[in-house]
């Protein structure tokens, strides 16, 4: 609808229901310094539509619900919701989390009541209006069954459950299926998208965060796609394809690609094209069977050194959150280069492809001790001391200068991965230390 009074503070039309404007949201850090989540973050959630907030782990999708939510107040910027700022948790805004966040103690429709409650609504409207999302959500029979008692798809519905028992405006909902087996989670995706069409559901809006391209792509509107580190769009794309999608459809298709392509569009600054990769970058989570299992696909037919990404995660049957860590990875270590949803092979990632083991190795060290600084230094300490050992704890306060302690963590592991495939140190995990006991 267009609207009347464009230009006013919250650019707000007739049918927004939210705006979250100018976002940023920074995390004191132990050094005291910060860490920020989320920078320069514009949303706007309008009446019936589904907003899918799209990205990878760690990008702060969560923190931006919670602050959409009024859980949390953002360091800079602000939401208001029904042109009203959001100041503490702010009513008619329901949240679904992965996990099933369900008492055990409870029935389901004790659980689901258990919204309600808090409202201080007469009795028979709680049981009257639990009763009715019980049944909406195919939970009829269900009302007196134990959470133990349930499959975790049965138990996600009482999660949805609870969140439109208090009919509200906006639902927020955190990757709902991720937790899900493939078919129990498409089973729910379809059947939530059945009452969303025939607007049986009392709700207005809902944001779905997911890190799954094609749950987004199957579900939403309109997909903010957020890129990390911070946290902070990338693109937002309307999806026009008319429900219900099709997977197989070459429009569907398109918008996938279209999402790997802006997903991997390198933003200025972040992985550097020359120079390796400093002491402050964040090392993605990975797996040396990955790496060597992802340069070997590309390198061989049919892709024969360069590949598309959405190809290569269907062949491989890969989510976005497993293959760009590995992707990355490669590209830090100049095997691979990733960009406009693609991944082609380097000649070093070729050379490492069609070797053997220890020529394979050889290669590996000498890139890692190249490319990542974190993996010099670590072998660095080692060589100068007359032990050769290091405990961990010392490289964890280290990078905790620059990063926060879960992601130093993450870091360490991964160069432990990394160094441990290229033998250039060992990790004793049992000792928390590192040493040159096996390495040449
Ligand atoms: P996502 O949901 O996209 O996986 P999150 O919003 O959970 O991402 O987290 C984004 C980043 O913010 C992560 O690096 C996480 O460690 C950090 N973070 C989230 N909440 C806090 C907090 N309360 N204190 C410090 N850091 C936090
Ligand atoms: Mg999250």
């Amino acid at each position: 609808m267009p609207n009347a009074n464009f230009g006013s503070v919250d650019r707000m039309n007739d049918s927004t229901l939210l705006q979250a404007s100018d976002i940023r949201m920074a995390f004191p850090k132990p050094d005291g310094g910060e860490l920020l989540v989320l920078d320069g973050i514009n949303l706007e959630l309008r009446e019936r539509e589904i907003v899918g907030v799209l990205g990878r782990s760690g990008s702060g999708k969560s923190t931006l619900l919670r602050l959409i939510a009024g859980l949390a107040a953002p360091t800079a910027g602000h939401v208001s919701y029904l042109g009203e700022r959001v100041v503490g948790p702010a009513r008619g805004i329901a949240m679904v989390f992965q996990s099933f966040a369900i008492f055990p103690w409870l029935t389901v429709f004790q659980n689901v009541a258990l919204g309600l409650e808090a409202q201080g609504l007469p009795r028979p409207e709680i049981r009257q209006r639990s009763l009715a999302a019980i049944d909406m959500i195919g939970l009829d029979g269900f009302e007196s069954a134990y959470p133990r008692e349930l499959s975790g798809g049965m138990r996600q519905r009482v999660g949805f459950a609870r969140a439109l028992v208090v009919h509200p405006n906006i639902m927020l909902m955190d990757e709902p299926f991720s937790a899900l087996d493939v078919l129990t989670a498409e089973t729910l995706r379809t059947d939530f998208l059945d009452l969303w069409a025939e607007g049986r559901m009392p709700i207005r809006s809902v944001v779905l965060v997911t890190h799954n391209i094609e749950e987004a792509v199957l579900m939403c509107d309109r997909i903010v796609v957020f890129g990390s580190n911070p946290g902070r769009i990338l693109a937002e794309i309307k999806v026009t394809l008319t429900q219900p999608r099709n997977r197989l459809d070459p429009g569907f298709r398109e918008l996938v690609e279209r999402i790997y392509v802006e997903m991997t569009a390198r933003p200025a600054g972040a992985v550097p094209s020359r120079g390796g990769v400093g002491l402050s970058t964040v090392l993605p989570r990975t797996s040396s069977n990955l790496l060597a299992g992802l340069l070997e696909t590309v390198a061989a037919a049919p892709f024969n050194g360069s590949a598309d990404l959405p190809k290569i995660a269907h062949d491989l049957q890969m989510e976005i959150d497993d293959l760009f860590p590995v992707a990355e990875t490669l590209q830090m270590m100049r095997f691979a280069e990733v960009g406009g949803g693609d991944i082609r092979l380097t000649e070093a990632g070729v050379a490492f492809a069609n070797a053997g083991v220890d020529e394979r190795k050889r290669i590996f060290a000498r890139h890692l001790l190249t490319h990542v600084a974190l993996a010099a230094h670590i072998r660095r300490v080692l060589d100068e001391r007359a032990s050769h050992v290091a405990r961990k704890s010392r490289f964890v306060d280290e990078l905790e200068d620059f990063m926060s302690e879960e992601a130093a963590e993450q870091t360490l592991s991964a160069v432990v991965t990394l160094g441990r495939y290229a033998e250039v140190f060992a990790y004793d995990d049992d000792r928390a230390t590192f040493s040159l006991e096996n390495p040449v």
